[in-house]
C-alpha cells in the first residue's frame, strides 16, 4: 500500500549525511509511483514531484534533523499546499441559508445532508430544516426522514409533488415562515453522469441560487471522481466539495487531483455511517493521511518549536562558568516535556510506534526527578556539592521518594554536568539531537 511505498521512498534517504541529485531523485521515483498508485492524476504527481526536487535540492540540513526527515516535511508542506489552505467553512450568510448537495447517486447526498444539519445544530446553534428532492424513488425520501428522526431535525416532504424546482422553493418558504436559519436541499443523483441529472440539479440551482452548492463525493472511486467533480463543476461552478467514505483504508488520492483540476476547497470529509462521522476538511492532516508515516512532521515541527535557541545560550554560558545547577536541569526536563507526553512523542517516530508497543513507557518519566528538585532549597539547588547526607534524607522526606533516589538522581546529576562541560554547542542542542533522530 501507500504507505510501504513512502516508507521505502523515505528510506532510501536514511543514513545519507546530505541531500544530493542521486538521492532524491531516487525517493522521487518512489514518491511519484505512490502518488498514481493512490489514484493521483499523472501530470499532477509529475508536477509535484518536480516542485519537491526544486525545493530539495540544495536545502540545508538542518542540524537537528536526519535528511530524510527534511524530505518528508518538504513533501508533507507540498502535498498540503497541493490541497489548499484552510478552510473556510460554508456560507451561513442568509436567512435562511440554501446549501444544495449534488453528486451521483450513492455518493453519500442523503447521509451527509443529515451529517451536515447535525453539524450544524450542535456546533454552531443553527435551526436546520432537511428538504427531500430526490423525486424518483420513494425510498429516497423515506431515507431523509428516518436521518432526520435520528437527528431531531425536521424534514420537508412532497412525496406526490414530481417537481424537485417546485419543492425546493416551497421548502424555502416553509423556512421563512417557521424560523429555520438553514436550508439543506438533497438532491437525486445518478449512477453516472448523464443530461437529464445535469439539467434538474441545474434548475433547481438556478431557481433556489443556494448561499452554497457542495458536490459530494465518494472518496474511493479515484480517477472517476476527478471527471464527475469537473463536469458538476462545469454545469454548477460549486463552492466545495465533500469527500464520503474516508473510513477504513480508503486511498486520499481523490482529494489531491479533485483540488487540483477543479480548484474549489474541500470543506468536509465523511468517515463513517453515523451521524458523527463528519469532519472539516484539513489539507495538512490529509496529507498525513496520503504519507501515512505517523507523525512524523510534527514530531520534527515541535522539536523545531519548542528548542529555544536563547535557553541554550544561557544554558551554555553557565556550563562554562560552572554554575550549572538543578534549577537548569529542571528547565532541561521542563523543555522536554513541553514536546509532549512519552508515549505520544516515540509514537511519533516511524517504525517506533510497533517496535514499542509493547514496552511500558512511564509518562510520568520525570514526576520523581521534579519532586525531589522541587523539595531542594534555593541554595541547593545552585551549588550541590553542599547537599550532603542530612540534607538528602530530609529531601527524600520532603518529595515522598527514597534516599536511594536521591542519591541516583544526584549522579546523574553529575554526570550530566560532565557531559555538558566536554560538549561543544549547549545541550538543549544536545537534547534535540537525540529527540530528532
Ligand atoms: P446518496 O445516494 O448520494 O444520497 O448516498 P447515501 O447517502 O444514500 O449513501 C450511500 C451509501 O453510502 C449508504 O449506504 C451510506 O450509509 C454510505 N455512506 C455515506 N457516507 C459514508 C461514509 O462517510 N462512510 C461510509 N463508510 N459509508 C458512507
Ligand atoms: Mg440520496
Amino acid at each position: 500500500n501507500l504507505t510501504d511505498k513512502l516508507d521505502k521512498a523515505f528510506h532510501i534517504l536514511k543514513g545519507h549525511g546530505k541531500i544530493t541529485d542521486v538521492n532524491v531523485a531516487d525517493t522521487l521515483k518512489e514518491v511519484r509511483r505512490a502518488l498514481l498508485d493512490a489514484d493521483v492524476n499523472f501530470k499532477i504527481a509529475k508536477d509535484f514531484t518536480t516542485r519537491v526536487k526544486e525545493k530539495a535540492i540544495g536545502s540545508d540540513v538542518l542540524t537537528t534533523l536526519q535528511p530524510g526527515q527534511l524530505m518528508v516535511k518538504i513533501v508533507k508542506d507540498e502535498l498540503t499546499e497541493l490541497m489548499g489552505g484552510e478552510t473556510a467553512g460554508v456560507n451561513l450568510s442568509g436567512t435562511p441559508s440554501v446549501i444544495l448537495m449534488s453528486g451521483l447517486q450513492g455518493s453519500g447526498k442523503t447521509t451527509f445532508s443529515g451529517k451536515l444539519a447535525n453539524f450544524l445544530k450542535t456546533k454552531k446553534g443553527k435551526k436546520p430544516l432537511l428538504v427531500a428532492c430526490d423525486i424518483y424513488r420513494p425510498a429516497a425520501i423515506n431515507q431523509l426522514h428516518v436521518v432526520g428522526d435520528q437527528i431531531g431535525v425536521e424534514v420537508y416532504s412532497e412525496p406526490e409533488n414530481k417537481n424537485a424546482v417546485e419543492i425546493a422553493q416551497n421548502a424555502i418558504k416553509h423556512a421563512k415562515a417557521n424560523g429555520f436559519n438553514v436550508v439543506i436541499v438533497d438532491t437525486a443523483g445518478r449512477l453516472a453522469v448523464d443530461e437529464q441529472m445535469m439539467n434538474e440539479i441545474a434548475n433547481v440551482h438556478a431557481a433556489i441560487q443556494p448561499h452554497e452548492t457542495l458536490f459530494v463525493v465518494d472518496s474511493m472511486t479515484g480517477q472517476d471522481a476527478v471527471n464527475t467533480a469537473k463536469a458538476f463543476n462545469d454545469r454548477l461552478n460549486f463552492d466545495g466539495v465533500v469527500l464520503t467514505k474516508l473510513d477504513g483504508d480508503t486511498r486520499g488520492g481523490a482529494a489531491i487531483s479533485i483540488k487540483s483540476v477543479v480548484n474549489k476547497p474541500i470543506k468536509f470529509i465523511g468517515t463513517g455511517e453515523k451521524m458523527e462521522a463528519i469532519d472539516v476538511f484539513h489539507p495538512s492532516r490529509m496529507a498525513d493521511r496520503i504519507l501515512g508515516m505517523g507523525d512524523v512532521v510534527s514530531l520534527v515541527e515541535r522539536a523545531q518549536e519548542q528548542y529555544d535557541e536563547e535557553e541554550a545560550r544561557k544554558l551554555q554560558k553557565k556550563i562554562a562558568k560552572n554554575e550549572f545547577g538543578f534549577d537548569d536541569f529542571l528547565t532541561q526536563i521542563q523543555q522536554i516535556k513541553k514536546m509532549g507526553n512519552m508515549k505520544d512523542l516515540v509514537g511519533m517516530i516511524p517504525g517506533a510506534g510497533k517496535a514499542l508497543k509493547d514496552v511500558e513507557i512511564e509518562d510520568d518519566a520525570f514526576k520523581h526527578i521534579e519532586a525531589i528538585i522541587h523539595s531542594m532549597t534555593p541554595a541547593e539547588r545552585s551549588k550541590p556539592s553542599i547537599i550532603d547526607g542530612k540534607r538528602k534524607t530530609r529531601i527524600a522526606k520532603g518529595s515522598g521518594t527514597k534516599v536511594e533516589q536521591v542519591n541516583q538522581l544526584m549522579k546523574q546529576f553529575d554526570q550530566m554536568s560532565k557531559m555538558m562541560k566536554m560538549m561543544q554547542g549547549g545541550a538543549g542542542k544536545n537534547m534535540m539531537r537525540m529527540m530528532g533522530g
